[in-house]
């Protein structure tokens, strides 16, 4: 199989970010503060990068800095690709936002990664939290310190927030001495984000599109409200162009310039995903797709919702928290 030549975006750092990643968030196990363990996920990667996916996305929580760092390894020593090629995200747990805190998971995920440097570094929410939690009531701009820290150390050549919403992006931009480069959220049909996109592309900031399927998958194994595969306004797109739902739903955030994350481990779907920078929507078509908003989001931890960095509108009844007993 050939190898996709995949587009890149330049940050407002002078960097390069390529504009697919693959998602790396396996789920976790029935007791939520393990995270699955997914022992292919190595040759996964060895595939992706074999397929020409260069950008991959992790998180401290997720578990999978291990693997997806050998397989860069394995495929580096190979000739196939340089560092530089490559481009790894990984993010700071909730539990780590004192300042002092942030260089020591660094450099925990360079250790896990085996890697000398991190590409990109997030903060995985503005939510701090003690570590049985708790709440804690670390300011994120005291977090954020600790990421101007590693930065200045160059453990992470770029820096950036996840799960942010515009006040808090704002007070970012107003109170930090190094910008945000990125912010990655949920944006799939279902929620299209578009003035917090706009808020992002204002100010420089590359956004990162997370769980870009929507309703188009299953989740959590049930199926949500929203449009499916099937779907006909989708199906007619995908025909015209000789592609399939998924890949339509991909290249949309695409012309959107969002960078999505699709995650899959299956090589079939891993070579589906990648197949998307041979085709281009129009206005119309991304305007039809734009309809099916519902601002429904899928990842909505509730039961952080009286925190004070809570970043979504509070719900009625906010879910048990999985974290704790
Ligand atoms: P996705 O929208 O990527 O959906 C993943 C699901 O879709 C899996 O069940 C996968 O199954 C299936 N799938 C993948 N490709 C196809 C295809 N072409 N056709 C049909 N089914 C397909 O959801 P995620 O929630 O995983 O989001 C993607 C990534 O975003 C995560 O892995 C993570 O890296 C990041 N993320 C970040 C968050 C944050 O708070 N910052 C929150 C949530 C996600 P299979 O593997 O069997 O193909």
């Amino acid at each position: 199989s050939s190898t996709v030549a995949v587009p890149k975006l330049k940050m407002s750092d002078g960097r390069e970010m390529p504009a697919l990643g693959l998602g790396t968030y396996l789920g976790f196990d029935k007791n939520a503060v393990v995270p699955s363990k997914n022992k292919q996920l190595r040759d996964v990667i060895l595939e992706a990068i074999d397929l020409g996916y260069r950008h991959f996305d992790s998180a401290s929580i997720y578990n999978t800095e291990d693997e997806i760092g050998e397989a860069i390894k394995m495929k580096i020593d190979e000739g196939v690709v340089t560092r530089e090629d490559i481009f790894f995200t990984t993010k700071l747990w909730n539990t780590k936002h004192k300042r002092e805190e942030v260089e020591a998971s660094v450099r925990n995920a360079l250790e896990q990664s085996g890697l000398d440097y991190i590409d990109l570094y997030l903060m995985h929410w503005p939510i701090g939290l003690n570590a049985d939690y708790s709440f804690s009531d670390v300011d994120f701009m005291e977090t954020w310190r600790g990421f101007e820290d590693v930065h200045k150390l160059g453990l992470v050549k770029s820096i950036g927030v996840s799960n942010f919403n515009k006040e808090q992006l704002q007070r970012l931009l107003n109170e930090g001495s190094v910008r945000p480069v990125a912010l990655q959220i949920e944006v799939h049909p279902q929620i299209i984000q578009e003035e917090l996109i706009n808020f992002a592309k204002s100010e420089n900031i590359v956004v990162v599109g997370y769980s870009p399927f929507g309703s188009l998958v299953q989740r959590y194994g049930k199926q949500f409200p929203g449009p499916k595969m099937d779907d006909p306004v989708l199906m007619e797109i995908a025909q015209k162009y000789g592609k399939t739902s998924a890949q339509v739903v991909l290249r949309w955030l695409v012309d959107r310039n969002v960078v999505p994350i699709p995650k899959t481990i299956n090589p079939k779907r891993l070579q589906e995903n990648i197949n998307i920078f041979d085709f281009k929507l129009e206005q119309d078509e991304i305007e039809k797709i734009n309809r099916f908003n519902s601002n429904t989001r899928y990842t909505e931890p509730s039961f952080w919702q009286t925190h004070p960095y809570y970043p979504f509108e509070q719900v009625k009844n906010p879910l048990p928290d999985p974290f704790r007993d």
